[in-house]
């Protein structure tokens, strides 16, 4: 059997990533994430795998995001037994995330069925915590760069991604009837320069690649405005003793928030009104963060200044908050105050209550500040409605949505295609993945335009022969 691929997720769209590659020795899955957007639709699609778990020999898993991961407990579901490969932050990562996910679920499905009890509208969380427990006991960590056999005719290794802590692009190299096979997956891939992380760095002699391309068609705004304008709407907020509601993706992007507050107050550019982090989940990933701080993942600078400044994710007045009671109290009490919550497209988490207990007051500040995938709340919001149904109830619109768009994580078009024109030599095939049609498609005909052959843009369930030379 001619080495395979199957695209199986985030093909066309930015969630749901799962890609498999086949040899005639081995089956592996690159990542296993769970589609996110409207709940009954990603409820339907998220409910079977269109592979069997158990035919799998190895997962390799590029980072902790529940779009890459949060499908793994559906494998155990189905009695699959495969090791789960990653980093070691990024197993971490997924025992808090993805127990975190199976929790979430299971209060979401609680909370909607109590509140539509007299219509008889159910709904069933996807997997249990005790799947999530069992996933989460076949997980294998390695050292970036560390080579090791994931299955039979196959070796691999994790390379810095840098897109998040612990992200990792995929090489692996898989034996042929005609020769060994080097495919290189992305995973989410980060910018030349941001916040955190290490730029990523692309390995040699790649035959065939998948690239993710969910700003393929856009440039980010500079990284060194978010300062600027986080400082503007907390100087504001203050003023007018209201709530910066940030719904905020609990890996990363909190701590980046946290970090540049930390450096405002630090010079004294803002007022130092309280902040609260309101996700026990966002706390127990600060806490993994604080574990790696010396890691290779992160950029010189902000190595420097940690060393330098002792703590950058914690200054006097800003309060991580655990308990649901603590979290209840937010709402009695008056701005002006920060509360940096999940889910970071308001698709769960207790975001939402702080939403609809604040959407309708002029003085909250809504600060959007990750993607927003279509049919999300978050999206809608970015979008300006003027209503928004939050548990099935609609409420108006009257806080102000600002969304920030130099927070991101992905590489831009220019990030994209600098990282593909640093490959060498060039690879035959490149598979565009994890991208909305639009961005796709401006990246695909980029690429084209540049002289750049063998550029394609799988669909979902769509299978490539990978042929050696
Ligand atoms: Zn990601």
């Amino acid at each position: 059997m001619p080495l395979k691929l199957t695209f199986f997720g985030a093909a066309g769209g930015v969630t749901g990533s799962r890609h498999l590659l086949e040899s005639d020795q081995a089956r592996v899955l690159m990542d296993c994430g769970m589609f996110q957007g409207h709940r009954k639709e990603s409820i339907e699609r998220n409910k079977s795998l269109p592979f069997r778990p158990s035919e799998l020999d190895a997962v390799m898993l590029s980072h902790a995001h529940i779009d890459h991961s949060g499908a793994l407990p559906l494998l155990a579901k189905a009695g699959a037994e495969a090791s789960i490969h990653c980093t070691p932050a990024t197993q971490e990562l997924c025992a808090v995330m993805i127990m975190d996910s199976a929790r979430l679920q299971k209060n979401d499905a609680e909370f909607f069925n109590k509140i539509h009890r007299n219509s008889g509208q159910r709904i069933e969380p996807l997997y249990t915590e005790e799947d999530a427990e069992k996933v989460l006991a076949n997980f294998k960590p390695h050292d970036y760069a560390a080579e090791f056999s994931p299955a039979k005719g196959v070796s691999a290794r994790f390379l810095n991604a840098g897109h998040v802590l612990g992200s990792a692009m995929v090489q692996v190299d898989a034996q042929t009837s005609r020769g060994p096979r080097r495919i290189l997956f992305s995973g989410d891939l980060g910018r030349r320069k941001s916040l955190l992380m290490h730029a990523p760095e692309p390995p040699a002699g790649v035959d065939a690649l998948l690239i993710e391309s969910t700003y393929g068609g856009r440039f980010h705004e500079d990284v060194s405005d978010a300062e600027g304008k986080l400082a503007a709407a907390i100087r504001r907020c203050a003023a007018e003793k209201g709530k910066i509601l940030i719904p905020s993706f609990a890996l990363e992007r909190t701590q980046e928030i946290v970090f540049i507050i930390e450096k405002l107050r630090r010079e004294n550019a803002v007022p130092k009104i309280p902040v609260y982090i309101d996700s026990p989940m966002a706390v127990n990933i600060t806490e993994v963060f604080n574990r790696h701080l010396g890691g290779f993942c992160f950029d010189d600078e902000f190595k420097a200044y940690a060393a330098k400044e002792g703590d950058p994710f914690g200054f006097e007045s800003l309060k991580y908050v655990r308990g649901s009671e603590e979290s209840k109290k937010l709402n009695d009490m008056d701005g002006p105050m920060v509360i940096v919550s999940a889910s970071g497209m308001c698709e769960g988490g207790r975001i939402l209550h702080h939403l609809r207990n604040n959407i309708d007051k002029e003085t909250t500040a809504i600060l959007i500040v990750g993607y927003q995938a279509e049919g999300t709340l978050g999206r809608a919001l970015a979008d300006g409605v003027k209503t928004v149904k939050i548990f099935g109830l609609e409420h108006e619109v009257w806080a102000r949505v600002e969304t920030m768009h130099f927070f991101s994580s992905h590489a831009d078009q220019g990030d994209i295609l600098d990282f593909i024109g640093r490959l060498s030599p060039r690879p035959r095939s490149i598979f565009l993945v994890h991208g909305d049609g639009r961005e796709r498609r401006a990246l695909a005909e980029k690429l084209v335009s540049q002289g750049i052959g063998g550029v394609e843009c799988p669909e979902f369930g769509q299978t490539f022969e990978l042929e050696a030379p």
